[in-house]
């Protein structure tokens, strides 16, 4: 298929987007959904307002026109989302997407791997914060053991899945489990990525004090388990990767607050409801559901898109100060997606 190639103000083509298919989740991660906010009475979007399926889909082709190869399908948690394994089945159908992927906390995987897998998905990626069973049920809001999400990777393992791991480091709370978590994951022959804590949302109650550095995670594995710098694959690898010397196995650093990766972000964000973040950390976003719930044509949406990226100038990461990521008022995690 022919594509349009756009770029935005900053020169970054289009290449990913990721899509938050609701925003409820089995879990209260304190640094996403922290419980004392996302309470029994915490008004979730009602069915009617989250994109269907169909509309998923015109977007997407819309999407892929302008550039997107890459689809990302997360949440909240996707899988609490009935019937995931057809919305894969209808996006990997589309002409121009090279590779699906979709986020987890993985206590569901058991269950829908082996669909999932059938349905067309390649790749997941399965987020654990701690191997400790008591850090981990803290972490999580809801007293969930390790055991559940163990379970969860064996199974997309076991259905032909590319596992990928996804800790999230928060001082104070399971930066001891980060050694733990290396050598589990080395042994495994899994690559696990290190997520610094981020300021996304308003509800996390974040600071820099909380924050667990790129540089001082590697220095600590380092230091343990030699490691060497891996070359990127692609513009716009979010992650930096380095591999234990002597092994193939990788890990990797998603380093947004300490060393940030604006300027190569190719990455379009669609929440639940339909609107359009050309960044995490944007407080607004385009109403796309609107848009397409109004009859426009597929022309008109391949326009508006054309728009909104070739006007974009976002550069969050780049620019936060303590100032900045206490005061803008931000759209949550669960909502928008990671
Ligand atoms: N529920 C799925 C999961 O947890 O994998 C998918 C959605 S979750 C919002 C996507 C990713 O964002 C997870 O790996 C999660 O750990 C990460 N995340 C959530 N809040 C974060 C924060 N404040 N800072 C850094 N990463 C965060
Ligand atoms: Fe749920 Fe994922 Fe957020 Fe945890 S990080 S609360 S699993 S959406
Ligand atoms: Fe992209 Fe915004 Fe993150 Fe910068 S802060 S890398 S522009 S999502």
């Amino acid at each position: 298929m022919e594509k349009e190639k756009i770029v935005d103000q900053l020169n970054r083509p289009l290449r990913d987007l990721r899509i938050s298919v609701t925003d409820q989740c089995n879990f209260r991660c304190s640094y996403c959904m922290p419980k004392e906010i996302f309470g029994d009475d915490y008004q979730f979007l009602q069915q009617g307002e989250l994109l269907s399926f169909s509309e998923i889909e015109a977007l997407t082709r819309s999407f892929v026109k302008l550039g997107v190869q890459k689809i990302r399908l997360t949440g909240g948690e996707p899988l609490v989302r009935k019937n995931m394994p057809e919305l894969i089945e209808r996006l990997t159908n589309i002409d121009g997407v090279e590779d699906i992927a979709l986020t987890t906390n993985g206590v569901f995987l058991p269950k829908y791997a082996k669909l999932l897998k059938e349905a067309g998905l390649q790749r997941v990626n399965v987020s654990l914060d701690s191997l400790d069973e008591d850090t981990f049920k803290a972490m999580n809001g809801r007293s969930v053991g390790v055991k559940p999400v163990l379970a969860g990777i064996e199974a997309a393992i076991d259905a032909g899945l590319y596992v990928k791991m996804n800790m999230v480091v928060q001082k104070g709370k399971n930066d001891s489990q980060i050694l733990p978590m290396a050598r589990y994951f080395k042994d495994k022959g899994i690559t696990l990525r290190f997520i610094e804590f981020m300021d996304v949302g308003t509800t996390n109650g974040w600071n820099f004090d909380q924050v667990v550095s790129k540089k001082y995670i590697h220095d600590l594995i380092h230091a343990e388990m030699p490691l060497e710098p891996v070359d990127a694959d692609y513009f716009g690898e979010v992650a930096k990767r380095y591999r234990y010397v002597g092994t193939d196995v990788e890990i990797g650093f998603i380093s947004s607050v300490t060393e940030s990766f604006c300027s190569s972000c190719t990455r379009a964000r669609i929440s639940a409801d339909g609107k359009l973040y050309t960044c995490l950390f944007a407080t607004s976003g385009h109403d796309l559901r609107k848009l397409i719930r109004s009859g426009a044509s597929e022309s008109d949406i391949d326009a508006e898109l054309q728009s909104i990226w070739q006007t974009r100038r976002d550069r969050y990461s780049d620019e936060r100060t303590e100032e900045t990521a206490k005061k803008r008022k931000k759209i949550e995690m669960s909502y928008i997606g990671g």
